[in-house]
């Protein structure tokens, strides 16, 4: 491909010493797992979000199983997210034992239709998991409303949504619990698996850094089964690195999505839609094109790379057949799966590549 979704060597090149000096800096320190690294970041970006406690963990599922499993979510009990997102959402739900429950999306941000979700709410609910698709909040404000109306658990999915706000609150700082995930493709990625829960809840911190190594405190003395679950030091001390950029690397992302709103402004294309008061991250750049595969046919031979999230919503995978969503149950999500895809995007793409990345777009489009 002439023009990646992401050029990850391009980030890594623009800031090599320091990342080596990083990297070798753990190596040379003897500490490997769970050491001063992950324990500075974990305060960093609690921080950052304003929340008291940060806890690594070893990815972004985890921290979304970790809670569910710290707030005793399980067997028996529903627990209200998206399904248009990427599978693990869901898949954190079913670790657990619980059972997921899809609502159907807003067409033009595509995050969970907070108006649908109290119909889905009955005595078994026990939380919902809001996700920040694409790098926008949830209206996090509604969900809120409904979790306290009914005594739900709310765990923000920040996953792809670091530094974004919604009505001048941080992505992770809203819900009683948030995740991110430091997979390398994500605003904030390491060269490696990464992940983190943030909450203000001492309690929720304290039992999800007892599940994180095998529920043993002290080292050894086992008072519940847990899981190994553990930042690695290496990662921790990269993040460390990237995590002083995020805020510019954030908004250089902005700066391009408002370029490719103004190209593609007037044509077929539906740009991503960012409702009032909300800080975009713009993990992605998703639009919507009524031939979305000649589309992407078409960007392939000019080898330009794009990206379809999701291809199949998550209430109509295979492994959820059990659950009876049949086609047409959750329209709005299974239309945005057939219609969307993401085009290039990341700090160091150039104007000009953009240029020929709408143009191609265009020259498609029907
Ligand atoms: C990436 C991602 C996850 C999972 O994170 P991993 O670190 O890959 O386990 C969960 N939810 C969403 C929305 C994601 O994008």
């Amino acid at each position: 491909m002439q023009i990646p979704l992401l050029d990850l060597k391009a980030q890594y090149n623009s800031i090599k010493n320091e990342i080596d000096n990083a990297v070798i800096g753990v190596l040379e320190s003897g500490q490997y797992v769970l050491g001063p690294n992950v324990k500075k970041l974990e305060d960093e970006i609690a921080a950052y979000c304003g929340v008291r406690f940060g806890i690594g963990v070893a990815n972004g599922t985890d921290a979304l199983m970790l809670c569910l499993a710290a707030h005793g979510v399980g067997p028996g009990d529903e627990v209200i997210t998206s399904p248009y997102t990427f599978f693990a959402s869901a898949e954190a739900v079913s670790q657990v034992g619980a059972t997921p429950v899809f609502v159907d999306i807003d067409p033009r941000t595509y995050n969970l239709d907070v108006s649908q979700v109290e119909a889905k709410i009955n005595r078994n609910t026990k939380a919902i998991i809001p996700v920040h698709i694409f790098g926008q909040m949830a209206k996090m404000d509604a969900v809120m409303e409904l979790a306290y109306k009914h005594g739900l658990f709310v765990i923000e999915d920040a996953c792809q949504a670091i530094g974004a706000e919604y009505k001048g609150q941080k992505a992770g700082s809203v819900g009683h619990a948030a995740c991110f995930s430091f997979f390398p493709t994500k605003n904030l990625g390491g060269y490696g698996d990464g992940g983190m829960v943030v909450t203000n809840d001492p309690e929720l911190a304290d039992k999800i850094k007892l599940l994180r190594v095998h529920g043993s405190k002290p080292k050894y003395y086992h008072s519940v089964i847990g899981y190994n679950s553990r930042l690695d030091e290496i990662q921790a001390a990269v993040l460390r690195v990237k995590f002083k950029y995020i805020d510019k690397w954030n908004e250089e992302r902005a700066i391009k999505a408002e370029k490719y709103n103004k190209l593609f402004k007037g044509c077929k294309v539906s740009v991503p839609f960012a409702i009032e008061d909300v800080k975009h991250v713009y993990h992605l750049y998703v639009i919507s094109v009524p031939n979305r595969d000649e589309v992407a046919a078409t960007l392939s031979s000019a080898e330009i790379a794009s990206g379809i999230y999701y291809p199949v919503p998550l209430h109509r995978q295979k492994v959820y057949s059990y659950l009876g969503y049949g086609e047409g149950s959750l329209p709005v999500a299974e239309n945005a799966s057939k219609k969307t895809i993401a085009i290039p995007l990341y700090p160091d793409l150039t104007e000009e590549q953009q240029e020929i990345i709408a143009d191609t777009v265009l020259s498609a489009v029907l």
